[in-house]
């Protein structure tokens, strides 16, 4: 049996098929042009696997979840302009006739990172999964599911304290400028100190205010989903900034209630090379072929 998994970025789409152990077969990566396109070339990448039994499409928001709303499957007020209003699910039913699963790109993260859990044996129920990357996203699988209400997690726009040497600067968010997002995506590097984040020195005081606020955001998790792990995936993530983070969760927790030891609390993802959306989405591939 087959399976096929479409990471959707803002930059590109990673399409990926693989067998029931979640083993990747063939994958294809192409630049996310205007919608018609971009969704044909993933359409035809699929249609070469006669096998296929089901899909899973991991795709950057805001998405319509729900079922039961006409506009089910769909991207909807995206800032991607070009994309706004597309129907994503739609094009791959009608073409490929098989199960879909359709979340956000961190939903399928998360998945995939508990899934890897499950697989290494670790004693764990519940995950989140942060990128950051461009933008911020988050998304949280308790006892095995996926966390959702009438929509999916909003989690890189919550909103922080701010670190006391931070104060002048505005936040980059275009709808709350100082949110999550607004003060620590990559962009906000070169919008803070002109230089863009790959090039900002390791011991620039920089990363002790973004660590801060991503202190904030566990925080924030530990105190309203009490999870097992808090993974944290994206271009902007590094070694030195996860002990930095570690550090500022420890002091704002305070002791206050007990958490795991932090560098099983607080983590880099177990997938490597970006691999958490592909395996969430197999995963989520196989369950929606057998609902
Ligand atoms: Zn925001």
């Amino acid at each position: 049996m087959l399976l096929g998994s479409i990471e959707a970025g803002g930059t590109k789409f990673i399409c990926a098929v693989g067998d029931e152990d979640y083993r990747v077969i063939k994958r294809t990566q192409f630049p996310t042009s205007d919608p018609k396109k971009t969704l044909d070339k993933a359409c035809k990448f699929f249609l070469q696997f006669k096998d296929l039994k089901a899909l899973s499409i991991a795709s950057f928001g805001p998405i319509q979840i729900q079922k039961n709303n006409p506009k089910y499957g769909f991207i909807t007020n995206t800032p991607k302009l070009k994309w706004q209003n597309t129907d994503f699910v739609g094009p791959f039913s009608k073409k490929l006739k098989i199960p879909i699963y359709f979340t956000t790109d961190v939903n399928a993260s998360a998945y995939g990172e508990y899934v890897a859990s499950q697989l290494y044996n670790e004693k764990i129920n519940s995950l989140v999964y942060y990128t950051v990357g461009t933008g911020v996203g988050g998304g949280a699988v308790i006892h095995g599911k996926i966390l959702q209400g009438i929509g999916h997690p909003e989690m890189g726009h919550t909103f922080l304290k701010r670190h006391p040497d931070d104060k002048d600067f505005p936040g980059i968010c275009p709808y709350h400028h100082d949110c999550l997002e607004g003060l620590v995506s990559g962009p906000t590097f070169d919008k803070r100190l002109g230089i863009p984040g790959p090039k900002v020195p390791k011991d620039h005081p920089v990363w002790d205010i973004i660590a801060y606020y991503l202190a904030q955001a566990v925080i924030q998790q530990t105190m309203i989903i009490r999870p097992d792990n808090v993974v944290f995936g994206g271009g902007v993530i590094n070694r030195n900034l996860l002990l930095k983070i570690q550090k500022e969760f420890s002091k704002l927790l305070n002791s206050y209630i007990k958490v795991p030891d932090l560098e099983k609390y607080i983590t880099m993802p177990r997938i490597k090379d970006n691999g958490s959306a592909t395996l969430g989405n197999f995963a989520l591939a196989y369950r929606v072929q057998t609902e």
